[in-house]
């Protein structure tokens, strides 16, 4: 059978509607333009994120600082603190023959850079691409390489600070320094802004992390297990989340508590070393994006590979403080993925065609918790009903 005569095959491209009467003929000059608008939609986005790629070489040479700051604050505290200290005493020797020090950079001097302009960029684009339902899996699988690619291999922007900075440091740096870090602060407010706008925009379409997983998910695997405990899964991540909080308040102050007994300085180094190390240390698998190839990589890299091929984005379910933050956050983003019972015949097409454990939970109507839908829009195309749409209501 000629594919373009599968209704299904239409309608994963054209509302049912308006391929309803249309004979063989029509629907394959249909498909073949709408197939011509994806590619030059996907063209279009690469372009602008091409351009946006070129914004932080520019940004780099008019505000080195903002880079140094960057870097500095996603390094180890010791280092933090130890580059301040330096640049603190060069300031001071070189204060007579250097001019003012510049100002440093704010939250807006960072959210308005190349890398989380990008970040932005692209998850508008996601948005546009569901809202329009022109996504389907060949254009999620270029928008992932684009993710992948901008944000995964250190090409275009660097890793650090990462995503998993934008929630650990932002807070540690608070309770132990006392200070809202600028750069964190941005990161923060970028990936949240679009995750509170679309559910988990940032986690579906630009998290490099999440890209990877994901893409390694889309290889054929005969074991691939869709309909996992997600309760276990998320219960693992919650507690992480928690136990990263309740170190703030706790162990602050037990160590102000044993500094206090022993006559410590409870702001030393005592204090400096807790304040490098937080609970998703040991399972940060972002750092897998420096590529440092090593016997660490080779071990964290398999797991993850293997974990991807069997289940959907099993780090993200299992560990991600963001995941954590973006699925409490789902309930609240009004544009997400709806299920319209009524018109549901619950044949449950796009639960084979979804890479997810979500789109059946949505379907079910007794489904009180749903896994993380990472709005990939995969299940809406599928449904010769039309009862998968991205919207408000
Ligand atoms: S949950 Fe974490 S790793 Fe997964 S996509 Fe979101 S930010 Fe990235
Ligand atoms: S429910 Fe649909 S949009 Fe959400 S993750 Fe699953 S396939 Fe993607």
């Amino acid at each position: 059978m000629d594919k373009f005569t599968n209704v299904a095959t239409a309608n994963r491209f054209l509302p049912r509607q308006v391929t309803n009467g249309f004979d063989k003929h029509d629907r394959k000059r249909l498909i073949g333009g709408m197939k011509t608008h994806y590619t030059l939609t996907l063209l279009l986005c690469l372009v602008v994120l091409a351009a946006a790629a070129t914004v932080p070489a520019q940004s780099e040479q008019d505000h080195g600082d903002h880079v140094n700051s960057a870097a500095a604050l996603a390094g180890t505290v010791a280092d933090t603190a130890g580059q301040t200290s330096a640049t603190i005493e060069e300031t001071e020797t070189d204060a007579v023959a250097e001019p003012p020090a510049m100002q440093q950079p704010g939250v807006t001097d960072f959210l308005f850079s190349g890398r989380y302009l990008a970040f932005l960029i692209l998850a508008a684009v996601a948005l546009t691409l569901l809202l329009g339902r022109w996504v389907n899996r060949w254009v999620r699988i270029g928008m992932l390489v684009v993710a992948f690619v901008l944000f995964g291999i250190e090409q275009f922007y660097p890793l650090h600070p990462s995503p998993m900075c934008g929630v650990t440091k932002l807070f540690m740096f608070r309770f132990t320094m006392g200070t809202w870090f600028p750069v964190f602060i941005a990161l923060f407010l970028a990936m949240i802004i679009p995750s509170i706008i679309g559910r988990k925009l940032f986690c579906g379409w630009v998290c490099p992390l999440g890209a990877m997983q994901d893409l390694i998910n889309k290889i054929p695997f005969k074991f691939k297990i869709k309909q996992f405990n997600f309760t276990v899964f998320n219960a693992v991540r919650m507690s992480l989340l928690a136990m990263f909080v309740l170190t703030f308040f706790w162990v602050k102050d037990h160590i102000a508590l044993l500094a206090d007994n022993t006559g410590a300085d409870a702001t030393g180094q005592m204090w400096l070393a807790f304040s490098n190390y937080n609970v998703y240390e040991p399972v940060n698998f972002f750092e897998l994006l420096h590529w440092n190839i090593d016997t660490v990589f080779v071990v964290m890299f398999t797991v993850l590979a293997i974990a991807s091929l069997v289940l959907y984005r099993p780090f993200c379910y299992s560990i991600c403080p963001i995941g954590a933050i973006t699925w409490l956050l789902e309930k609240i983003a009004p544009l997400r993925i709806r299920v319209d019972h009524d018109a549901c015949t619950e044949c449950m097409d796009c639960v084979a065609a979804s890479p997810c454990p979500t789109i059946a939970k949505l379907i079910d109507v007794k489904t009180k918790v749903a896994p993380d839908c990472t709005s990939c829009g995969e299940c809406m195309g599928v449904c010769e009903m039309d009862a998968i749409k991205f919207g408000i209501k």
